[in-house]
């Protein structure tokens, strides 16, 4: 028989009920990483079709995001950058300011994910400091074998390991079938950015070479991809959501 799942917000998780985040409950994510307002509206539409929960985490501030700010089935978190100031090409900047500034935009985010899963403990009191309280940069990939589940840091914000991410799948091939990582026990998070959905990436080579046209989304959809990718992925764990 076939089974249905539902899918949960990051922040909904309760370390001590396992009902909020084990079970049938999945749980999707989407690292906007600065995509077009097209391209985030793609991906709003097909979860909105399918009426089902999902975490975003915002890069910027722009309509797009804040359409699915107003979505009462989507969650908004922050994806803070800190890359610039780690590889000195910023000189000006710091932890705590960019995060500031992020919450500014976004001021009911509860939850984090640094772009680059960049993670320390002064980042996490900075998160901490500013009212986040879940975190899910740990990427402990499937084929680790580990059964994960959430717990609580020292400072009481919840960790959150995720196990899959679109373009890790492209290019490891020890990465599982999303039909088959549904079954898995513990926690399932998966991770996909906005524009491997819109390209359905298959590989990395497909949305590097496209970089010049990320921001005109009438001639990047002329680039998306024919065959089983991620944005077929993402449909596949879709068509798995309990009927309303
Ligand atoms: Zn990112």
């Amino acid at each position: 028989m076939r089974k249905f799942f539902e899918f949960g917000k990051i922040s909904e998780i309760d370390v001590s009920a396992q009902r909020t985040w084990s079970g049938d409950r999945l749980f999707l994510t989407f690292d906007i990483d600065w995509a077009n307002d097209e391209v985030i509206a793609d991906t709003h539409r097909l979860l909105s079709e399918s009426h089902v929960s999902a975490t975003f985490f915002a890069t910027h501030e722009s309509p797009g995001i804040k359409a699915l700010c107003e979505d009462e089935n989507l969650e908004v978190g922050l994806h803070p950058n800190f890359n610039n100031i780690l590889d000195g090409s910023t000189l000006n900047g710091n932890s705590d300011k960019i995060i500031s500034d992020l919450k500014l935009i976004i001021p009911d985010a509860k939850s984090v994910r640094s772009h680059s899963t960049t993670f320390s403990s002064v980042l996490c009191s900075s998160f901490a400091k500013q009212g986040l309280t879940h975190d899910v940069n740990y990427f402990i990939p499937d084929f680790s074998e580990v059964d994960l589940k959430p717990w609580l840091n020292w400072l009481g914000i919840t960790m959150v390991p995720y196990f899959w991410e679109d373009d890790v799948a492209c290019i490891d091939p020890n990465v599982s079938e999303v039909s088959s990582l549904v079954r898995r026990q513990g926690i399932r998070v998966f991770d996909f950015h906005p524009i491997h959905v819109f390209l359905n990436t298959e590989s990395l080579d497909r949305y590097e070479r496209t970089r010049p046209l990320h921001q005109n989304p009438e001639e990047l959809i002329k680039h998306r991809f024919e065959g089983y990718g991620t944005r077929s992925k993402l449909m596949e764990l879709l068509e798995m959501v309990s009927p309303l």
